[in-house]
């Protein structure tokens, strides 16, 4: 078995591999529960059941449940080991650029818990959950006006399904009016891949924007795209640069002005809320991703939650159900009225989201929020000031918003490549930044701190980040492409895991690998 520098082993050796549970734990390769479990014992004895088969239907099994038999402290030491294998914002930065991978305050998981929201059932009578209800309207206040928008639909489960609720408003807007003929839909290339995706998944077909010299878009080019057949442009402000999209208005103006919307992707909300009103940018919709911008967990604990605020020209188009407030009750308009494109999906969405993104807003007040946006900025741009001399921005000349982007011309000649950086990252303790994103400059790299980090945590990583670059040009070239050294696997066949996954586990496969 190798071994890294601190003497913990970097691959499983195949002899090494062992279906016990106990001394797997000191083992990189933790098994699976299949493995370890066998279907003789369990964790609980269950008196043997007398069921009648009349009863059963002829319905009973003939053969024993297929389930790994564990004992509690087995299965429970399997799931421990495998969270200790997981890095997290809770345990080290996280500067994933565009991810906006925030700290998730405590007091947010506290209130999620109260049992008055979290065991809500979606299908209550209106009259038992008015004060989940309240928490919705309230969340929908404070995301209307942070945004100076009319409208929210608090239902999409991310940012992307959020991208698409707003493209579904726009395009029923179009049909209403009689503009259903609008079929283009305008995209700056350095946008997130989930624009066009959701432009194209919607039948439009997506004409592409270049980016200036600056990485922003100029009013020109957009003026020059424009036509009786565009629907719309999505556009992100801050852009995936992490520059703010200084000719916004005049883009707002030009869009309106040929009859075309304007869908904003707010996923970079999170730089600033609280100083910059989408809406009196002349924004028709924009998603805000809860989980980016006000601290609700990535995907923990079920899907997550993309609320799209709607400019007054599409908030008749708003999905089902939402909120209407009745003098002091509140209630959900479940059927579609006039103009409304209808359900999105079959609820009204994510309580424990909406609970936690509302205490992050109200411990912060309007002011911390502000606050949190400006913190974002000032660690983004110490984080540029402090990296300039070694790395390569390709957009230089103003100051950057919540992250900052260094292209690759830096490692020219030194046979060190992103990807390499980026391994050699892990060895050092640090979640590696986006690589390879945005995709308008060569070899990307970008990184963002968010409000979270503190000088000194954002000091370590810059040093060494910095002493990163030294060795890269230095020429010790092995520290990147032989890493990751001290990550329980080493470079992994990612190509070969997304053309054939394996997604369940067989007895055949076990069979085979035990005979190799
Ligand atoms: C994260 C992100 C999205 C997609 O949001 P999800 O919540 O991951 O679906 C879209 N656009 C940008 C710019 C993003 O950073």
């Amino acid at each position: 078995m190798s071994m890294n520098s601190q003497g913990r082993p970097t691959a499983p050796a195949a002899e090494s591999r062992t279906v016990s549970s106990g001394p797997a734990a000191l083992l990189p390769a933790e098994p699976l529960l299949f493995e370890i479990g066998d279907r003789d014992h369990s964790g609980v004895d269950l008196p043997d059941v007398e069921v009648d088969d009349s009863r059963l239907g002829g319905l009973r099994r003939k053969a024993p449940l297929d389930l790994p038999g564990l004992t509690e402290p087995e299965a429970l030491r399997h799931y421990v080991r495998l969270s200790r294998r997981n890095y997290s914002i809770d345990s080290g930065m996280y500067p994933l650029g565009s991810c906006t991978m925030k700290h998730n305050p405590r007091l947010n998981e506290k209130m999620a818990r109260l049992p008055g929201f979290a065991d809500v059932h979606p299908l209550q009578p209106v009259s038992t959950v008015q004060g989940a209800l309240g928490i919705m309207e309230q969340l929908s206040h404070w995301l209307m006006e942070l945004t100076n928008t009319a409208a929210v639909a608090l239902s999409p489960k991310a940012g992307a399904h959020g991208e698409l609720c707003g493209m579904m408003a726009i395009k029923a807007a179009h049909e209403a009016k009689g503009q259903g003929h609008r079929k283009i839909v305008l995209v700056p290339e350095s946008a997130h891949g989930t624009n066009p995706a959701t432009a194209a998944f919607l039948g439009y077909s997506v004409k592409s924007i270049d980016a200036n010299e600056n990485g922003t878009v100029d009013v020109e080019a957009v003026v020059a795209a424009l036509s009786d057949d565009v629907a719309a442009i999505m556009l992100t402000n801050p852009n995936t640069c992490g520059l703010f999209e200084s000719q916004i208005i005049e883009i707002a103006k030009a869009v309106h002005d040929a009859g075309a919307y304007f869908y904003c992707d707010g996923a970079n909300f999170n730089a600033i809320m609280g100083v910059v009103r989408p809406g009196d940018l002349g924004i028709d919709a924009m998603h805000i991703n809860l989980h980016k911008t006000f601290s609700t967990p990535h995907g923990g604990g079920g899907p997550g939650s993309g609320p799209v605020v709607l400019s007054e020209a599409l908030a008749p188009y708003a999905p089902v159900p939402f909120i209407r407030k009745n003098g002091e009750n509140i209630g959900l308009v479940e059927h579609a009225e006039d103009g409304s494109f209808g359900r999105l999906t079959a609820f009204h969405g994510q309580m424990g989201m909406y609970v936690r993104a509302l205490t992050y807003m109200l411990s912060h007040g309007a002011d911390g929020l502000a606050q949190a946006a400006r913190d974002a900025v000032l660690n983004a741009n110490y984080i540029k000031a402090r990296l300039d001399d070694l790395f390569s921005a390709p957009f230089d000349g103003q100051p950057v918003m919540h992250e900052v982007l260094f292209d690759d011309s830096f490692l020219k000649g030194t046979d060190v490549s992103t990807l390499d950086f980026a391994k050699a990252m892990i060895d050092e303790g640090f979640h590696p930044m986006t690589m390879y994103f945005p995709l308008v400059v060569h070899g990307a790299m970008l990184i963002e701190p968010t409000e979270s980090e503190s000088l000194q945590t954002l000091d370590v990583f810059i040093e060494t980040m910095r002493d990163l670059a030294h060795d890269a040009k230095a020429g010790n070239v092995g520290r990147f492409t032989q890493a990751p050294m001290r990550a329980p696997l080493r470079r992994l066949d990612e190509t070969r895991a997304a053309r054939q996954p394996k997604l369940k586990w067989s007895q055949e496969d076990q069979r085979a690998k035990a005979a190799e």
